[in-house]
Parts: structure tokens; sequence; C-alpha cells
């Protein structure tokens, strides 16, 4: 053996157990911080992990455990990971060698059977470069107060993936990403917000990849930019969706199967991760909050689409997307127009109308924040007043109620006089706090 080897001995709680553990996959998934390998076993098993140098690579000697004859690897040079070899250094112990790309730190652990999968042994690598780097982020990661608010904004599609078609085949990948990028400038205009596009070019990316973006940059909301196709050309509007609860509880328990990420998923709590329990009520917590905010900023920004043009819907949608299903980041969905109107289909290419749509969207936004601020932003710092754009419906004592202010006070903070309860749906009212 090399002199540099570094011996790590798992000694495990298990009791004993009668059976031989046999190993059928090799799951590997990398990501700009580490290379995650992950072992299904069809028992848990006692394990040892130690790395060797010249070459690289990592030894999991896993005890009285036999390799499946189906193994299975997705493996194809994933991350740090360039090979995968097994072997039997004594009768019993099964051996596999992970064959790095570079000299790697690493974290491993075995986890319990939850939904789908059974008992999985985990090795976490981290190179040398990507550590350096991601520490680096940690650093930036560290919040200052009075931050701006972060509005992910996500526009649909793009790349292979040109959604739906107008009958002028104008493509919903390049309107939705025109008036994303409108959006982005309505949002770093406001004092307090700040846009980050997810997508800026015609290029397709993961969903679930979207929203990991969107949490990565800690953002505050997640608003994905698309546009509608009906079979029937007449259909017109705009409408607003969050996720669905049914999908919401599937999307739930494939992140708890999972256990990737967990720790920050319930806001940096750091958990056992074999404790599946706690991860679970405490992730559940936080979902319910995530969806109850991103109902708020659905229903604040379709009030203001409203004053824009026609809605297609009274109320905001419910709907199984993918992309809406971040646990920890309220998301909205906005159907700007239907691209299979043909009158819409024209709109969506007009700048005016683009300027119109995202600066109604940027309203509705802006509308939730200065009634919701994140403590420690610039906009719970600054809020001496909240703002709220009128939408259609709205009335005076509507709106004091809804802001716990005084009908007087309202009035007078808007020099408004009489006694008349209508005002002007798109009126920016001065809504007066504390
Ligand atoms: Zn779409």
């Amino acid at each position: 053996m090399a002199p540099s080897r570094i011996l790590i001995v798992m000694v495990l709680t298990f009791s004993l157990h009668g059976h031989a553990a046999e190993v059928n996959k090799l799951r590997v998934w990398a990501d700009p911080d580490k290379t995650r390998a992950v072992l299904d076993l069809t028992e848990s098993a006692e394990y040892k992990l130690f790395t060797l140098k010249n070459p690289n690579r990592v030894v999991i000697d896993l005890a009285a455990s036999t390799l499946d004859s189906e193994f299975k690897s997705n493996l194809k040079k994933s991350g740090l990971i360039a090979d995968v070899r097994h072997g039997a250094p004594k009768p019993g112990t099964l051996r596999i060698v992970l064959d790095l790309t570079e000299a790697a730190k690493m974290k491993s652990f075995m986890l319990a059977p939850t939904g789908e999968y059974g008992h999985r042994l985990v090795v976490d690598l981290f190179g040398a470069s990507k550590g350096a780097r991601s520490s680096v982020k940690h650093v930036a990661d560290v919040q200052k107060a009075n931050r701006d608010v972060v509005i992910a904004i996500d526009a649909g599609h793009g790349g292979e993936d040109p959604g739906a078609s107008g009958p002028k085949r104008t493509r919903e990948k390049h309107v939705v990403l025109q008036i994303a990028r409108e959006l982005k400038k309505k949002i770093d205009a406001e004092p307090g917000m700040s846009g980050l596009l997810i997508r800026d070019g015609d290029y397709y990316i993961a969903h679930r990849d979207r929203y990991e973006k969107a949490r990565r940059a800690r953002a505050d909301l997640f608003v994905s930019i698309h546009a509608d196709a009906f079979h029937d050309s007449r259909v017109r509007g705009s409408s607003v969706f969050v996720l669905s609860r049914r999908g919401a509880s599937s999307e739930y328990a494939r992140l708890i199967a999972d256990s990737e990420n967990r720790s920050d998923l319930v806001g940096g709590v750091k958990l056992d991760e074999k404790d599946d329990m706690l991860a679970s009520v405490l992730l559940d917590l936080s979902q319910s909050a995530t969806m109850e905010a991103s109902n708020a900023v659905a229903e604040s920004i379709l009030g203001t689409l409203k004053n824009a043009g026609k809605t297609h819907k009274n109320h905001v949608g419910h709907a199984n997307f993918l992309v809406l299903k971040s646990p920890d980041v309220p998301s909205v969905l906005v159907e700007t127009a239907f691209i299979s109107n043909p009158g819409e289909e024209k709109k969506l290419t007009q700048r005016d109308f683009q300027h119109r749509m995202s600066q109604a969207i940027a309203n509705g936004v802006r509308n939730y924040f200065y009634r919701s601020p994140p403590p420690g932003t610039w906009i719970a710092a600054n809020r001496s007043y909240d703002r709220h754009v009128v939408s259609r419906g709205d009335t005076l004592g509507g709106i004091a109620s809804r802001y716990k202010v005084s009908l007087s006070s309202l009035r007078r903070a808007n020099n408004i006089s009489g006694s008349g309860d209508k005002i002007l749906v798109g009126k920016e009212l001065v809504i007066p706090t504390g």
C-alpha cells in the first residue's frame, strides 16, 4: 500500500444481521461543489473507507457483502470520479474502488431506507479546487444588513426547447426572455430590490437547476415567465399559477428520500444525516410557509396584471409545474398571454406590451414585499410607508382593512377628499405604517 494512506474506519452501531448485503447500483451526481456517489445496498453493512494517492482513488471495503450480478452504474466520468472498479481483497469483503481525477476530501454516511430507496452508502467528494471556491462563496453568502430583496426571474424554456409557438411561428422561448430582461430592469430600478436572471440566453436549463440556482442565490422569490397556448385560438389573457398541494407533497417526498441539501432546506439547522423524522417535520413546516407566501405573491401579481390588460381567469391557478417545486423559495409562474391567440402573439413581440406586462409583474412583486418584507432587508428598514397599486375591485375601505390602517389616515396620506369609496385603478396609494 502507498505510504500516504489515510484510513477511516467506520464502526457502525447496527445490530448484527444475518444476511449478506448486496450492492446493486452506483449512482453518481456532480455539481459545482461536490461529487456524490451513492451505493444502493440490500442491507446496511459495516464499511471501511480510505483514500490512496498515485493515482488518486477512494477505496470502499464492505464487510460481508457481494456485488449484484446485475450491478448498474450511471457513471460516465462524472465530476471527480473517472472510473469504478471492484474486487475482493479477502473472502467475504467487497471492495469498490473509485478512480478520481484529482485528490479529494470526503465524507460518508449510511442512510436507512426511505420511500422508494433502500439502504444507501453515500460518499461525498470535495476536490481541492472546488473546495476553495465553495468556501469563498460561503463568505459572500453572509447576508448584509439592509440587503436587497432578490427576485429570481426565470424565462421559461430555451435552447432545444422552444416552448409554445404562435400561428405566425413566434417562439415562446424568445418572447419570454425579452419580458424577463425587461422585468429585471424594472426590479433593479426599485430601491431595495434586485433581479437575477436564471436564463439569459437561448439555452435550456433543467427545471430543478432553475430553482436550485435561485436557492443558491438565496432568492426571496422565484418568478417563472411563460406564454400560454391553447387549441382554441380565441382564448386570451394572462394568468398566475402556484404549485398545487399534490405537486408539493410529491416533491417533498422526493426531497426527504434524497436527503440532499437537507440541512439548508430547513433554514440552516444542522441535522444528523440519519435523522429522517426531524428533517421531515422541519421541511414540512418550511414548505407550508413557502406555499403560503407563494399564494400571497401570486394574488398580488394577479391584482396588478388586471390593471395591465385582460386576465384569463379571476383567480390564481394551481398546477403541478416542476419549476415551482422549490421547498424554500416562494415561487410563482406567470403566463403572460396566449401565444396561440393571433392578437396576443403580435402583442407578445411588441415593446409596449412587454413593458406593460413586466411593469405589472414588478408592481405586484413590490406590493407583496412592502406588505411582508423579509427581516434584514432594505425594505424592512425603510418601509416608512407601504405602497399599493389599486387593482380593479379595490375599495378604499377594503385597502384600509387589508393593511390594518384607519380609513381617515389612508385618505390623509393620499390627499383623498370627499367620502366616496371609489379609486382609480392603477393609482399608487401610500399606506401609512407604524
Ligand atoms: Zn411555457
